[in-house]
């Protein structure tokens, strides 16, 4: 059997750059994550044990002791620093640079008045985040149908900006769209070069092997496009979380077997799945 691990496999930097910064800080008690600090239930359960809460809204936090909170790679709309701030609590910034582009992006244009047009997931943290940066209008599209069926004034001034973790092929495709219908547009290329690299490699690996391992927390968005590309191309295409959801997973010593996660996949569960795999042969 061969076993191939993506190079690009597991955590990028901005969720790196995150996890330590609670680490940096796990004596300073109390300690908070402004959500999950991770899309990884295993990491977000063993902070939890060392007593890092996770706080999922404003109303939750107010509730508690003053202590610091800490912002997620993901990033939080702008009303949210103005509340954690001036109820007591200080911030530890842990938003990934890389979104921290996009927020001054969107709230330059907005404040010119043009509007925002967000590719991505409205219902995904990183696109509500950006959304809150927006003081002019500011629409999400998530498909190549809703760029269709969008509708705007063709003098408006309009500031294109996608999800960090986009498919770059979606991207171009919905761009397409709005300079066919003519609209004075700038545009932002904001996807995240680590998460291309890593879809790229995905998609070439999963084309070559003959089952393919997607490691990531089931809710990760970025581990649930990168399972998407690799089935394209792998129908043998697995996501999962852990070793235990390999149980009913036959490996057979002629096969090549290709092995990727999400970014926000810690090294330790990815060494345990590839242990596991070369252990079957
Ligand atoms: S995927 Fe890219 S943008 Fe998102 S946290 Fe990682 S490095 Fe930052």
């Amino acid at each position: 059997m061969e076993v191939i691990v993506a190079k690009s496999a597991g955590f990028c930097f901005g969720v790196d750059r995150a996890v330590k910064s609670v680490y940096d800080n796990i004596d300073d008690k109390p300690l908070y994550t402004y959500g999950p600090i991770i899309h990884n239930l295993q990491v977000v359960e063993e902070l939890e044990d060392k007593g890092i809460k996770v706080v999922n809204d404003i109303e939750e936090l107010l509730n508690l002791p003053k202590g610091k909170v800490i912002i997620r790679s993901h990033g939080v709309e702008e009303k949210i620093y103005n509340y954690i701030r001036d109820n007591g609590f200080s911030i530890i910034d842990a938003t990934c640079p890389y979104v921290k582009k996009i927020h001054r992006i969107v709230n330059d244009y907005s404040k010119k008045g043009d509007t925002i047009i967000i590719i991505g997931d409205p219902n995904h943290p990183e696109v509500i985040g950006i959304k809150g940066w927006s003081s002019s209008k500011a629409i999400i599209i998530e498909s190549i149908e809703d760029a269709k069926k969008l509708q705007l004034p063709t003098d408006e001034h309009i500031c294109i900006v996608a999800q960090t973790t986009l498919n770059y092929l979606k991207f171009q495709e919905i761009i397409e769209i709005f300079l066919d219908k003519g609209y004075h547009v700038d545009i932002k290329d904001t996807i995240c070069r680590a998460t291309r690299d890593r879809q790229e490699e995905a998609i070439q690996l999963s084309g070559r092997v003959d089952k393919m391992l997607v490691i990531g927390g089931k809710h990760s968005s970025n581990t649930r496009k990168l399972y998407q590309l690799c089935k394209n191309q792998c129908d043998n295409t697995y996501h999962i979380e852990t070793i235990e959801d390999l149980e009913l997973l036959v490996f057979s010593k002629n096969e090549i077997i290709g092995i990727t996660a999400g970014a926000s996949t810690p090294k330790n569960i990815i060494q345990e799945v590839i242990t596991h795999v070369r252990s079957t042969e």
